[in-house]
């Protein structure tokens, strides 16, 4: 069997590792369109920002393939795939066959049309070669356009290098497909607290310089800077898909085995539109977490061991300087197009804070500051069973605190929600 693998990240890797584990004769392929082994994206911000070495964010060495006779190739951008032929053409004109196809090649960083984009200055944090130059980039003050995740921890790290920094953010409020306006609020008085400047509801509308950047204009503001950082989303490769007529949504479809609707080709990673492990809907969850478990069962299935992926799942955190903060399942703005009984439970402790989304008295996800956040396993629990929470609710307080009366896992979600 030749399996061929478009993607070196995350998902290819684990799918490449996985299939050599089991099938020793497989000829295996990872089609690059980088020139480095396996890094960790995540790992990013913490190079840029001087928190971890450059050799620390890598997951494999070059030897690591040959080892296991897996044939990593670089600079290979695949650019089509024939499925009649059962070959895929790369940038460099090279056509490759294969038995079996995995289609690992993630996301791109979505750029916005903004005038002045392409000056010198402008970086993004997504892939390695990208945030090398921005480490070495000697500039004094960075606006980072967008406050994702991604721009979140850039900001941090050239904070940390000793920039000035500005964040704007078109939307209401900061990290806005995590959180809610209450804990986004929170979030944003720690990060100006620490010294980054952020302005919401705020957009740019050019870069200014000749060639070089000089400043960047918003809506109600001009402000002077040597550097920007674009961080406006990752949005799921589906172009190369296309090529071969198989089915994409607002990502590459796939069925509970992982594969497209083209025989022979799967797809796993951030480049898929998958499922929502605890709702079935439709769901784009582009984390780690996610990439690693996807491949993990394209590898069984390719090697003969049927595997059903149960879906994808939103666990995230926001981590800056010696702030905490994770979230979890649906924000209140998420239910919003939902019909139901919708309630919220908040707890506050002086800067910890808990926010609880509810639907039909069953826990849809959850946000958290602080000390709350080391229990939001209870409240993932919670979700997966469909406690009824308002039940719990009652019966804590209707029998007296602590005793038998109480399973554990009540008793520590009922002090956790404030019963
Ligand atoms: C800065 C940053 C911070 C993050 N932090 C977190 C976090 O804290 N927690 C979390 O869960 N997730 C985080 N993520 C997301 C996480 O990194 C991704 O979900 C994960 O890397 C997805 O793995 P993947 O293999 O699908 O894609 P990737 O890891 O992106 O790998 C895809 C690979 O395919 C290559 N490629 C693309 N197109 C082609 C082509 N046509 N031909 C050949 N190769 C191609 C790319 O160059 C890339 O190497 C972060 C991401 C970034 C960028």
């Amino acid at each position: 069997m030749k399996l061929v693998i478009i993607g070196n990240g995350i998902a290819g890797n684990q799918v490449a590792f996985d299939v050599r584990k089991k099938d020793k004769n497989a000829e295996i392929v990872i089609l690059s369109a980088e020139n480095v082994p396996e890094y960790d994206p995540c790992s990013l911000p913490y190079y840029l920002g001087g928190e971890c070495r450059h050799a620390d964010v890598f997951r494999r060495k070059p030897g690591d393939y040959a080892a296991s006779s897996i044939d990593l190739v670089y600079d290979s951008q695949v650019l089509s795939i024939d499925p009649e032929s059962k070959t895929v053409t790369t940038r460099t004109g090279e056509n490759i066959s294969y038995d079996t196809l995995v289609l690992a090649h993630g996301g791109d960083l979505f750029i916005p049309p903004i005038p002045g984009i392409d000056n010198q200055g402008v970086f993004s944090c997504k892939q390695l070669a990208e945030t090398e130059k921005l480490a070495a980039h000697n500039g004094r003050s960075a606006v980072v356009i967008g406050s994702g995740a991604i721009g979140i921890e850039a900001a941090e790290a050239l904070k940390r290098k000793g920039y000035a920094v500005y964040v704007i953010e078109l939307m209401d409020w900061i990290l806005p497909s995590l959180f809610d306006e209450a804990t986004a609020g929170r979030l944003e008085t720690e990060l100006t607290g620490y010294g980054i400047h952020v302005f919401t509801k705020e957009k740019v509308i050019k870069i200014k310089g000749a060639g070089t950047v000089t400043a960047v204009v918003t809506n109600l503001r001009t402000i002077d800077c040597d550097t920007v950082v674009v961080a406006t989303g990752v949005v799921p490769g589906t172009a190369l898909a296309r090529t071969a007529g198989i089915d994409t949504g607002r990502g590459i479809q796939v069925n509970r085995q992982l594969q497209t609707s083209v025989p022979d080709i799967y797809a796993c990673g951030d480049c898929v539109e998958t499922i929502d492990a605890c709702t079935g809907e439709t769901a784009m969850f582009q984390l780690k977490h996610n990439a690693i478990e996807q491949a993990q069962v394209v590898a069984r299935n390719i090697t003969g061991e049927p595997a059903r992926y149960l879906g994808a799942y939103a666990f995230a955190r926001a981590h800056f300087f010696s702030t905490h903060a994770a979230t979890f399942g649906k924000t209140q703005r998420a239910t919003d197009c939902i019909l139901g009984d919708k309630r919220i439970i908040e707890r506050e402790d002086g800067k910890n804070y808990l926010r609880v989304v509810l639907l039909n008295n069953q826990i849809v996800g959850g946000q958290a500051i602080g000390t709350f956040a080391d229990g939001l396993g209870l409240l993932i629990g919670a979700m997966w069973r469909k406690d009824d929470i308002m039940e719990i609710a009652a019966k804590m307080r209707k029998t007296p605190k602590g005793g038998a009366v109480h399973s554990w896992p009540m008793l520590r979600l009922g002090n956790l929600l404030g019963f």
